[in-house]
């Protein structure tokens, strides 16, 4: 807390008026003095901004706005963060959220970044942190010319966030798109565990040495099809690999 009361006092930070000005942006968070502080400091940077004390109203209000962003606190009463962000992308909806974590617990950020979250601070943190995390997480698709990457019949693109087999959508967790791009990057190649990590999670995050094999297990269950081959195979105690190239006697 302090040191976001102290980061509101810093000389305003620079900031590409244009990328701001109409940005409208949701703070759930059910500590008084903490909401205003957002409230005030985002408002103040050009965001325009609602908010929300208690998880129930946050979902009503982020179903009911068109939002750029959602600043969402995990710990909330009525519905906590966790449960909002699920109903939310349950809802079909695709609003950038930015989860607000008490402690730097890997659970809680597994487990928000699991259900939908696109960036996660933990508290305290400092007001310009916030707004660049919020920056990124709205940045327009500009970058989005042609990120994809190609790996036999399946198609990922982590700008866009969204992959294809066989020129079908695939419904994939922000996780499982990373470490899919992660591996058919490198399609036909040993791809280390701890270099999976890191396309993941980030090579400054430490997660528990089952996260990777959970959330391949589960990209797995999306990917692959009934009877057809298994596209990623595991290299005992290395990696992972992705069997990209176009197979023959592929049947899926
Ligand atoms: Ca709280």
């Amino acid at each position: 807390m302090n040191s976001l009361l102290e980061a509101c006092h810093y000389p305003s930070i620079e900031l590409t008026l244009e990328m701001t000005e109409s940005m409208r942006i949701l703070i759930v968070e059910d500590e008084p003095r903490m909401l205003e502080l957002l409230r005030q400091g985002l408002y103040e940077h050009g965001f325009t901004v609602m908010t929300a004390a208690d998880g129930e109203t946050g979902l009503t209000m982020a179903t009911a706005h068109e939002l750029d962003a959602l600043v969402l606190d995990i710990g909330l009463p009525r519905l906590d963060g966790c449960s909002l962000l699920r109903a939310l992308r349950a809802s079909g909806r695709r609003t950038p959220v930015l989860m607000l974590t008490a402690r730097d617990t890997e659970d809680e950020i597994i487990h928000g970044l699991d259900g939908g979250a696109d960036d996660y601070l933990t508290k305290p943190f400092s007001f310009p942190e916030l707004v660049a995390r919020l920056q990124s997480i709205t940045r327009p698709h500009r970058e989005e010319t042609d990120s994809a990457i190609r790996a036999g019949d399946v198609v990922v693109d982590p700008v866009r966030r969204m992959a294809w087999r066989k020129g079908e959508s695939l419904n994939l967790t922000r996780l499982e798109l990373l470490l899919l791009a992660g591996l058919a990057r490198q399609a036909g190649r040993c791809v280390s565990r701890q270099e999976l990590i890191a396309s993941v999670w980030g090579a400054e995050h430490a997660v528990g040495p089952g996260a990777l094999d959970v959330l391949v297990n589960s990209l797995r269950s999306k990917l692959d099809t009934p009877g057809g081959r298994k596209r990623i195979g595991t290299v005992r105690g290395r990696g992972y690999i992705f069997r990209g190239a176009a197979g023959a006697g592929e049947k899926a």
